[in-house]
């Protein structure tokens, strides 16, 4: 993994011509740049970069000849991956030609561009609030891992108190495979799903709509370059497969999910949605957050050799600050501001990006371009930095207080989950990931079979 290499468009003092990312608080100022797909009203899939409360059209840029870049032959791929209607064709090219497109893009944002540059980029803004966000690549396979000690060691406990952490935790980074067909940007509402469960453990299962809904805040990682079947990603290059960041809410049925758990793992408690954030962060903007791995204590092991990495270990984290917002039906009924369930770091991971895509291909097992690996629930030690509500109220035994008076063991029909991110460092301009925003909407009607 190479040093951070800070450049110009990572300059705090940098600014833009479109006056919105220069406010202090916008999640895209110029030094973030995040890639989405959007669509705008009428019109189909494109690929798009946030800047301020706007939406650069990546295909109406390459298209107007307005940035010399795209003219040259070398900017060929990656002017043609930029017109597509989804990001894997980008990520597919490396993080050599993201990098230069960043740059490309900075310079053409920046209050220094030339007066003809910033007219012809003008007529290919979006206002962010009137366009559609899409899942940002196809998503070709998505796997889940469990990287949070603390989350592991709390749900651990409330199962197996003497022994919350099972003796694989600290050597082997635990994920599924999960679905990727169920996919969903942030917006969609999010059905709570029928299954079967056994609440009785002397009595037999029974069939149903879910009664223990749950989020997770997690972080997701797109796959750039990819690896061939066969061929493992070593730990020290494993950093140039990570395309960027985005935000990941793996909505989870917890009553499915006890019962079908064992021995092969969740299954249909997390196939019904996840939803995952329309802005990717790429690996650039998040040079200046970049952090030691997780401080291993003692006694814990190191990790195996094919996960360990002297420049991983000393840089392969990202400081990113992450939330939980819960609004409920009444809540927003009563005009009452959403209520804020945790705030945690991804720096308190176990397991870093790059030691999860190494494991992952470890096997031989090919990543591709637009695959996502999402982190598992991102939880610290204290009780408010716990990522979802089965850690929150502790299987349901310490009740969420809501300003109504409501309170929530799991989620009820009506409520609304917003999850967001953002990397804050002095000397650096913050940068944010948007919000991933999902709403639960009640169970489809009847048992689940025909009448
Ligand atoms: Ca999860």
């Amino acid at each position: 993994m190479p040093p951070a290499q800070l450049d110009r468009t990572h300059a705090a003092d940098a600014r833009s011509w479109v006056e919105s990312a220069n406010d202090a608080a916008s999640d895209f100022p110029i030094q973030n740049l995040p890639f989405g797909v959007f669509r705008p009203r009428g019109g189909d899939a494109r690929i798009g970069v946030a800047i301020g409360d706007r939406v650069l059209d990546l295909r109406a840029v390459v298209g107007s000849c307005a940035i010399e870049f795209f003219m040259k032959p070398e900017s060929e791929a990656l002017g043609a991956a930029c017109g597509a209607d989804a990001l894997n064709s980008l990520m597919a090219l490396g993080s050599e030609s993201a990098h230069a497109l960043r740059v490309a893009i900075f310079d053409a944002l920046s209050t220094d561009a030339p007066q003809a540059v910033q007219s012809a980029l003008s007529d290919s803004l979006h206002p962010i609030g009137e366009v559609e966000l899409l899942v940002p690549s196809r998503v070709g396979d998505y796997t889940d891992f469990y990287a949070s000690i603390h989350h592991a060691t709390n749900v651990g406990s409330m199962f197996r108190p003497d022994n919350p952490l099972l003796p694989n935790y600290k050597y082997v980074p635990i994920g599924y495979h999960g679905r990727a067909s169920s996919i969903v940007p942030s917006g969609s509402p999010v059905r709570r799903p029928h299954g079967q469960t056994r609440d009785d453990a002397s009595a037999p299962p029974s069939f149903g709509p879910s009664k223990r809904m749950d989020y997770e805040l997690e972080v997701g990682i797109f796959v750039g370059k990819g690896n061939p079947l066969g061929d493992p990603i070593p730990i020290g290059e494993a950093w140039e497969h990570i395309f960027g960041l985005a935000l990941v809410n793996d909505w989870s049925a917890r009553d499915l999910q006890a019962w079908e758990y064992q021995p092969l793992g969740p299954f249909l408690a997390k196939n019904f949605a996840t939803t995952v954030g329309g802005w990717v962060v790429t690996r650039d903007a998040l040079a200046p957050f970049r952090a030691p791995a997780f401080a291993r204590g003692d006694d814990d092991p190191a990790p195996l050799p094919y996960l360990s990495d002297s420049a991983d270990q000393s840089a392969g984290g990202f400081a990113v600050t992450l939330e939980v917002w819960l609004s409920s039906d009444r809540m927003r009924a009563e005009g009452a501001k959403p209520v804020r369930l945790s705030r945690a770091s991804f720096t308190g991971m176990y397991w870093t990006p790059a030691q999860l895509i190494a494991h992952h291909a470890s096997s031989g097992c090919n990543l591709r371009p637009g695959d996502l690996l999402a982190s598992g629930t991102v939880s610290g030690p204290a009780k408010d930095e716990r990522g979802c509500m089965l850690e929150l109220a502790w299987r349901g035994t310490e009740p969420v207080a809501l300003p109504t008076g409501e309170t929530r063991r799991f989620l009820e029909d009506g409520d609304e989950v917003v999850l967001r991110g953002y990397c804050e460092r002095p000397g650096a301009r913050r940068i944010g990931f948007g919000e991933c925003r999902g709403i639960v909407t009640s169970a489809p009607p009847g048992s689940g079979r025909r009448p």
